[in-house]
């Protein structure tokens, strides 16, 4: 998989994606990353790619031109032929590419959804800043809006960090043993059983006895019920 990010920040991104799993799966072969300054993409020599809103108000917009440069670019270096200019007319004809923009106002990142993304051979990255980004971004540029979650941050910037986490994990051969990804929480709608390790006493905490026991036909139908129970005291609606 490729990922190319649009951002007006690439260096918030180094410390995540030169560590851990992420950095791995780069040195496995199994993702490349790009980053892209948005600022590189403005004609003024200011280079600058907020303007104040149409019809007042406060704040500032990201201004369409260099995000659809940026775009533009991205794909003439990944598509062979010509460049698709991207224009309420001509939309880009691009079907290994997806093109997300992060919003508050997107589509909730859920399990389902990484796993969705996880299996797209290329995405494009759109972090927003300021008040957000001009409309027509939305309308004519991006393939889908993606949400972390129902608060608002300063960028999009740290959801695509946690989209990026959530995603390349799943990509098969990123983890070392796939089997960890097979219980994980979320997988059959369940949150995952309780999970302990060495030492089986500490501080006079014990760990459940059948967990000890050996017995594995046994200890997977305790993990179930666990899974099940523990489901059901949190997130309830995983269940219906
Ligand atoms: N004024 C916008 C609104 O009310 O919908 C919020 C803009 S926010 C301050 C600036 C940028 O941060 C957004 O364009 C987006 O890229 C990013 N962002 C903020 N919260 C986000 C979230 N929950 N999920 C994904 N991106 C988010």
């Amino acid at each position: 998989m490729r990922i190319d990010i649009i951002t007006i920040f690439p260096k918030m991104f180094e410390p995540v994606l030169g560590e851990s799993i992420i950095k791995r799966a780069k040195e496995k072969g199994k993702i490349e990353i790009y980053l892209y300054n948005l600022r590189d993409y403005t004609l003024d020599k200011h280079h600058k790619v907020d303007d104040r809103p149409y019809g007042g108000g406060s704040g500032m917009v990201m201004t369409p031109q260099p995000i659809f440069k940026a775009v533009e670019d991205i794909l003439h270096r990944t598509l062979a032929g010509t460049i698709p200019f991207c224009s309420a007319q001509g939309r880009r004809n691009t079907k290994k590419t997806k093109i997300l923009l992060l919003s508050p106002q997107g589509k909730k990142l859920d399990q389902k959804l990484a796993k969705k993304l996880a299996k797209k051979k290329h995405l494009i990255l759109i972090c927003g800043h300021y008040e957000g980004v001009d409309e027509r971004v939305r309308q004519f540029l991006a393939d889908e809006e993606i949400s972390i979650g129902d608060y608002v941050l300063t960028g999009g910037e740290l959801p695509a960090m946690v989209l990026i986490d959530a995603l390349v994990r799943l990509i098969p051969g990123v983890l070392g043993d796939k089997k960890s990804l097979n219980f994980e929480s979320f997988e059959s709608n369940l949150l995952e059983y309780p999970q302990y390790t060495r030492p089986a006493k500490f501080r006079n905490m014990v760990v459940p006895n059948m967990l000890l026991s050996g017995d594995h036909k046994k200890i997977e139908a305790w993990r179930e019920k666990e899974a099940i129970k523990r489901t059901k005291e949190r997130r309830p609606d995983l269940l219906t």
